[in-house]
């Protein structure tokens, strides 16, 4: 099995309801609080450490008890911990989620924090760990010239660079032409290439967009319609698994880290975006990010 790595965001989640959303200068009582961990970045790592990858997962955090979030999640999954940044000049990032309990709209803030703050001093440390990793997956959450320097360290030893261009966010061509895969969501492809991504036909115009640009393989999720996956000369649309979504908050976490998983154990893509699309299925039938992420026994028993 290949060494994968997940290089991104921790976030602490900070979600309130309410019986509505308070207008500028409002106060309102709200009704339910619930705090947990959080991030792209941390959520694909735990989804591909539950999945039964042997992953690293890199990210910084302040020294505050956000942090602890990630530390006790870590240790309760037995994730390695070892390739962690710390700053002391940073609070570790938040997200302030409020839900109107009556209509489901939210609100959010996100304060990247600690994980918005990697320097090449951190990067730097990380040359051994890509030296020897098969594939490194990044979203674009945490400050962007850190995403560069690891995508240039990766090129330099032949570990294959997944992005998940999430959040949308302006990334150079020159940072496209090193990377081997994107899975952009469908707005975040349109946002990307201009091409409206409503079917197959689109899917394969926005994918040559990528192409264009030296993106080898391309892999569009198209939430509850599926997958499109495009590969050497074979494009396709796996088709989602039929299952009763309760919460698809973070089924695109799900997928990636489920593909990441699955292409370091050697996996065609092909076979990975199907694992990817399982794996995402199973989460979006539980509340949560984390903790709805399936482990691998219960992917094979779903696969079968
Ligand atoms: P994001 O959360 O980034 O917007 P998507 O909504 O495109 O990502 O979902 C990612 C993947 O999760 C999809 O490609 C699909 O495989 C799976 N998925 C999402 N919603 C559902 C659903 N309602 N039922 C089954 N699978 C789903």
């Amino acid at each position: 099995m290949g060494k994968a790595v997940v290089f991104g965001s921790f976030v602490v989640d900070l979600m309130a309801r309410s019986p509505h959303l308070p207008i500028a200068g409002e106060t309102v009582k709200g009704s339910m609080f619930k705090m947990g961990p959080g991030g792209k970045g941390f959520n694909q790592g735990v989804a591909a450490h539950k999945a039964g990858a042997d992953v690293v997962m890199v990210t910084k955090l302040g020294k505050d008890t956000f942090a602890d979030q990630a530390l006790n999640t870590m240790d309760a999954l037995g994730m390695p911990k070892d390739h962690l940044f710390f700053t002391e000049d940073a609070e570790t990032g938040i997200a302030l989620i409020l839900v109107d309990e009556n209509t489901s709209q939210n609100e959010i803030i996100i304060v990247p924090g600690a994980c918005n703050t990697i320097t090449e001093a951190d990067t730097d440390k990380l040359e051994p760990l890509l030296k020897e990793a098969e594939y490194v997956l990044l979203q674009l959450e945490v400050n962007q010239d850190a995403n560069e320097r690891v995508v240039g360290l990766a090129n330099k030893y032949g570990c294959r660079v997944i992005v998940n261009t999430a959040p949308y966010s302006e990334i150079t061509d020159e940072f496209l032409s090193k990377v081997y895969m994107v899975t952009p969501n469908e707005v975040e492809a349109e946002e990307m290439t201009g091409v409206h991504v409503d079917g197959l036909e689109s899917a394969k115009e926005a994918a040559a967009h990528f192409r264009k640009k030296g993106v080898k393989d391309v892999v569009i999720t198209l939430g509850s319609r599926g997958a499109f996956v495009s590969s050497e000369g074979r494009e396709e649309i796996i088709p989602p698994f039929k299952v009763d979504a309760v919460d698809t908050t973070g089924a695109g976490d799900a997928f990636n880290g489920g593909l990441l998983a699955a292409l370091a154990e050697g996996k065609d893509l092909w076979k990975a975006a199907e694992f990817a699309s399982a794996l995402a299925a199973l989460s979006v039938q539980k509340l949560g990010t984390t903790p709805s992420m399936p482990e691998r026994e219960e992917i094979e028993q779903f696969l079968k």
